[in-house]
């Protein structure tokens, strides 16, 4: 009977140490796993480069940048923090900018050369590599929004214009009258940029540099959450007195936005037209897919040779699947951000800060 008993603690405590299959090592590295990728949880944001420098900037406007970008980043950094998704985080941290003239995406969107205003959203989910983007459209206020419900609700990766619209309408959007992104100061851009042109002052051309610093500004957010899911997305009214419809690298997966768990989530800025042909944000994730070369190397790689190369200009936000991040750009300044999951917070504007 003792031995019995003995033989029974003996198996007890066997399989007490087992668990699953796993042994007591085994199951510790996972708890210390998940409690590491807990820890790296975090969010960076931009919010255009350019040419911005101090001396063209009052500490006014300096302040109500950081501030939005403060309050932005919070709100995306809350929603992780509380063991929110990384695209929930992403795109209500995108409206927030979106809502606010300083930048040019929802209701400080930058004027067509018609005068109107056409807005390119798109986003994507790293965890099943499924993305979502709208371009041109006029009666949007949140085109982030819309770019979610292509992605969730609809069959299709990428709806534009009208059809847009009628899709928004269908999904219970209400749309707001085009006069909703009328602000002064993007209009009065816009005459200053037509007005150069018909002076002649310098070839109508994208390279004047006056023409090229009133152009950029679009939002965008990259973002890692508790379980390791990557999220990034884009919103932007594009280039001032752009025409035809033209469409930038914003709204397209792969150049101005991609995200892949393996790799890293991306968000770009810049001059879309160099963006779409080197494929930015693809670029990166893809050499570090292929190449095996960190988030940072990645990202300078492609920002400060590729792009530079071709002649384009502009930056990208990106965090990898462990939480590093990069805020590269080749420009004067980039509006960024990031918060890592111990709550540090870094927001910067110009190149030497
Ligand atoms: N990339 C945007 C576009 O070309 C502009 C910007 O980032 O400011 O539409």
């Amino acid at each position: 009977m003792r031995s019995n008993l003995s033989l029974f603690f003996a198996i007890f405590l066997l399989f007490g140490c087992k668990n699953n299959g796993k042994n007591i090592d085994e199951m510790q590295i996972s708890k210390v796993k998940t409690l590491e990728s807990i820890k790296n949880f975090g969010i960076v944001i931009h919010g255009g480069a350019g040419t911005i420098l101090k001396e063209n900037m009052s500490d006014s406007l300096e302040m109500a940048y950081r501030e939005k970008l403060k309050e932005a980043i919070s709100v995306g950094h809350r929603i992780l923090k509380n063991g929110g998704t990384s695209m929930e985080a992403v795109t209500k941290t995108i409206k927030v900018m979106e809502d606010s003239p300083l930048f040019n995406a929802g209701k400080g969107a930058v004027f067509t050369h018609e005068e109107t205003n056409e807005l390119d959203a798109s986003v994507m989910d790293g965890s099943n590599l499924n993305a979502g983007a709208v371009a041109g459209v006029t009666r949007v206020k949140n085109p982030i929004d819309l770019a979610l419900t292509v992605m969730n609700n609809s069959p299709h990766v990428m709806l534009s214009g009208k059809g847009a619209e009628t899709f928004a309408q269908e999904k219970g959007f209400s749309l707001v009258d085009p006069s909703y992104f009328y602000t002064e100061r993007r209009f009065k851009s816009l005459q200053k940029i037509k007005q150069r042109e018909k002076d002649k002052v310098t070839r109508a051309s994208f390279k004047d540099p006056f023409i090229k610093n009133s152009k950029f500004g679009t939002v965008g957010c990259a973002a890692l959450d508790k379980n390791g899911n990557l999220a990034a997305g884009t919103s932007t009214g594009g280039m001032t007195n752009k025409r035809w419809n033209r469409i930038g690298d914003a709204p397209i997966i792969g150049a101005g936005t991609y995200a892949n768990n393996a790799t890293c989530a991306v968000s770009s800025t810049g001059w879309g037209e160099y963006f779409i042909r080197a494929m930015v944000a693809h670029d990166i994730s893809a050499m570090m897919e292929y190449k095996g070369v960190t988030l940072k190397e990645a990202a300078r790689e492609v920002i400060q040779n590729k792009v530079p190369a071709l002649g384009g200009d502009g930056g990208i936000v990106s965090i990898d699947k462990d939480g590093n991040v990069a805020m590269e750009f080749n420009t004067a300044g980039m509006y960024r951000a990031h918060m890592n999951s111990e709550g540090e917070l870094v927001i910067r504007i110009y190149k030497e800060e």
